[in-house]
C-alpha cells in the first residue's frame, strides 16, 4: 500500500465518519484497504494481486504480499543464532523493498541540442496573429460552469526545451516584437466575448520577457479587464516579483499554471525541464502566499513510465501539486510527434497512455478531495483502445471534467458483441 493511498483512504474514511457521525477508529487497517478496493475506489495493480490468498493478505509490511513464513522456510536451519540473524536480514530486506520508490526505468539522458536536432520544421506563424483561440466551459472552484476564452499566443519559443513538448511548432525564433501580443488579443478577444475566464497560453512562459514584452503588460491587462480570472502559464523558475507587477494591473484574479509534469525526481531530470520538484513547490507556495491562484500541469504516460506505475506516479504527482498549494490540476496525456518521442516509442522507452488510464488517474485524483482535477481531452480519441467506443469514452471524461465527480468507465463491449 503506497503512502498516498493510505492518506487518501484515511481522508475518505474521516469524511464518511463526519457525514454519518459514526465513531470508528480512523487508523488505517487492512480491512479498510480491502473495502476500498472492492468498491473499485482504487484499481488493484497486478503486483498487488500477485498474492491474493487469505494467508498472504494477513502478512503486514510485505510489498509482494506473499507469506513471510514461506521465506523463512527456505532458510537453511543451522544454529538457532544463525537462523535468527538470517531472519533479521530477510525482514530488513523486505522493509527496504517496500520503502523504495516504484520500479521504473528513467529514459536516457538527453541534451537540448539533441532534442532540437530530432525535430521537424516549425509552422509558419504571423507574430500579429494568435495561432488559435477558442471557447470552452470549465468548472470553477465554486462549482459554477463558466465560459472560458483561451488564446494560444504566438511568441518567441520557450528556452527550456522539454523532451515531451511540441509547443515550439507555433513559435518565433526571435524575441516577440513589442505590440504584437496586443494585436493578437485585439483580434481574438472580441470573438470570444463574453467570457468569465481568459487563458493566455503562450507555448512557454508569460513572464519570460523575450516571449511577452513587459512593456505590453499594461495594454494586455486593459484588454482582459472584464475577466473574473486571467490564467497565464509560467515556468516555476521564472516565478518571482514580475508576477506581482502584472497582477497589480488586473482588476480580477491572476492564476498561474505551473508545469510540475511529474513528482518522480529521476524522470523529471531526464525531461530537460531544468527544474526540480522543490522548484515547483517553492513557486506554488510563493504564489499562494502572494494571493495568486495556482494550477498545475502533470503528465500521464511520460517516458519510462507505463501501465499501473504510470497511473500511480501520476496520482502521486497530483497529490504533490495539491500539497504545494495548487487548487486545480490538469492531467495531460503525453504524445509522440516530437522526433525524439517517436524514436523512444519505437524503442519502447515511451508508450502513449490509454484512455482508461486517464480515467483511473482522474478518479483517484478526485478521490483525494483536495481540488479540481481536469484531464486534457485535445485529440484524446487517439488514446482509445477501440475506435468505436472512443467518442463515448471521451464524452465520459468530459462530463467528469464538468461535474468533478466520477462517472463509471464505459467499457468497450465490441469484442463481446462480435462473438
Ligand atoms: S517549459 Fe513548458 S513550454 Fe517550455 S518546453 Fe517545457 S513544457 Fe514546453
Ligand atoms: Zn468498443
Amino acid at each position: 500500500m503506497y503512502p498516498w493511498k493510505k492518506r487518501a483512504i484515511h481522508r475518505r474514511t474521516q469524511r464518511e465518519q463526519k457525514e454519518t457521525g459514526e465513531e470508528r477508529t480512523t487508523e488505517y487497517t487492512e480491512d479498510t484497504e480491502r473495502r476500498e478496493t472492492e468498491d473499485g475506489f482504487f484499481r488493484e495493480s497486478p503486483r498487488e494481486s500477485k498474492a491474493s490468498t487469505p494467508a498472504a493478505q494477513k502478512q503486514p509490511g510485505c510489498f509482494f504480499r506473499f507469506p513471510v513464513s514461506s521465506v523463512y522456510s527456505v532458510v537453511p536451519s543451522l544454529s538457532p543464532f544463525c537462523v535468527h540473524l538470517r531472519l533479521l536480514w530477510i525482514t530488513s530486506a523486505l522493509t527496504e523493498i517496500e520503502s523504495r520508490t516504484l520500479p521504473v526505468s528513467p529514459p536516457p539522458a538527453v541534451t537540448t541540442a539533441a532534442i532540437r536536432a530530432r525535430r521537424g520544421p516549425k509552422a509558419v506563424v504571423d507574430p500579429r496573429r494568435a495561432y488559435a483561440f477558442f471557447r470552452e466551459r470549465e468548472r470553477s472552484a465554486d462549482g459554477i460552469i463558466e465560459d472560458v476564452g483561451t488564446v494560444l499566443l504566438t511568441n518567441r519559443e520557450c528556452p527550456f526545451t522539454c523532451v515531451f513538448c511540441d509547443l515550439w511548432r507555433h513559435t518565433l525564433d526571435a524575441p516577440t516584437p513589442r505590440g504584437s501580443i496586443v494585436a493578437q488579443l485585439q483580434e481574438a478577444l472580441p470573438q470570444l466575448a463574453p467570457v468569465s475566464v481568459v487563458k493566455l497560453y503562450n507555448a512557454g512562459n508569460f513572464f519570460d520577457p523575450q516571449a511577452i514584452p513587459p512593456e505590453d503588460w499594461p495594454a494586455i491587462a486593459k484588454l482582459v479587464n472584464e475577466a473574473r480570472v486571467v490564467i497565464v502559464e509560467n515556468h516555476p523558475r521564472l516565478t518571482d516579483d514580475r508576477v506581482l507587477r502584472f497582477r497589480e494591473m488586473l482588476p480580477g484574479r491572476l492564476e498561474v499554471a505551473l508545469g510540475l509534469e511529474t513528482a518522480h525526481e529521476e524522470i523529471l531530470v531526464r525531461l530537460n525541464k531544468q527544474m526540480t520538484v522543490a522548484d515547483f513547490e517553492r513557486a506554488a507556495r510563493w504564489l499562494r502566499d502572494h494571493d495568486c491562484d495556482v494550477r498545475a500541469f502533470v503528465q500521464l504516460g511520460l517516458p519510462g513510465l507505463i501501465g499501473d506505475d504510470d497511473v500511480e506516479w501520476t496520482v502521486r504527482s497530483i497529490e504533490t501539486a495539491f500539497a504545494a498549494g495548487a487548487q486545480a490540476v490538469s492531467v495531460i496525456p503525453s504524445r509522440a510527434g516530437n522526433g525524439l518521442m517517436d524514436d523512444w516509442q519505437i524503442q519502447g522507452v515511451f508508450t502513449p497512455p490509454r484512455l482508461e488510464s486517464l480515467h483511473a488517474v482522474q478518479q483517484s485524483g478526485l478521490a483525494l478531495g483536495a481540488g479540481r482535477v481536469f484531464v486534457d481531452l485535445w485529440n484524446a480519441e487517439q488514446f482509445a483502445s477501440c475506435p468505436v467506443c472512443a467518442s463515448q469514452q471521451v464524452h465520459a471524461l468530459h462530463q467528469m471534467n464538468l461535474t468533478q465527480s466520477t462517472i463509471p468507465w464505459p467499457e468497450c463491449r465490441c469484442s463481446v458483441l462480435s462473438k
